[in-house]
């Protein structure tokens, strides 16, 4: 498999384009995939992202912000109350941005193993 495919399709399928043409919306809505591309009719409902993305986005969050949070003195500190007050929004807003990108990436993942150019099989 190309590396420069695979990178195309998942920075695609990242910022929710498709992974295919790059210019159709990948979402109709926050997590709705758009069953067939608007610009190059590609079909992208078939491939099934399943539980892959909140697995992901929670390994992310857990290791990107959680983990570093704990190395502040603020959160042993403070009251609890206040702590979760300010801490769970924000990992709320965190988990809400990644959920669709690592979705969209997910997918493009698929994409890209569906269609390997190396193999000869479908090209965008
Ligand atoms: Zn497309």
């Amino acid at each position: 498999m190309q590396m420069r495919f695979m990178m195309r399709s998942f920075r695609r399928g990242w910022v929710g384009r498709c992974p295919a043409c790059g210019d159709g919306k990948l979402f109709g809505r926050y997590l709705k995939v758009d069953p067939v591309c608007g610009c190059c009719n590609h079909d992208n409902g078939r491939y099934p992202a399943d539980d892959a993305p909140p697995y992901f986005t929670i390994l992310l969050v857990g290791h990107l912000v959680i983990a570093p949070m704990l190395a502040f003195p603020f959160i042993w500190e403070w009251p609890a109350g206040l702590v979760l007050a300010i801490t769970l929004p924000t990992l709320l807003a965190a988990t809400l941005v990644l959920l669709p990108r690592v979705k969209g990436a997910v997918i493009a993942f698929q994409y890209a193993v569906a269609c390997d150019p190396d193999r000869g099989q479908e090209l965008p």
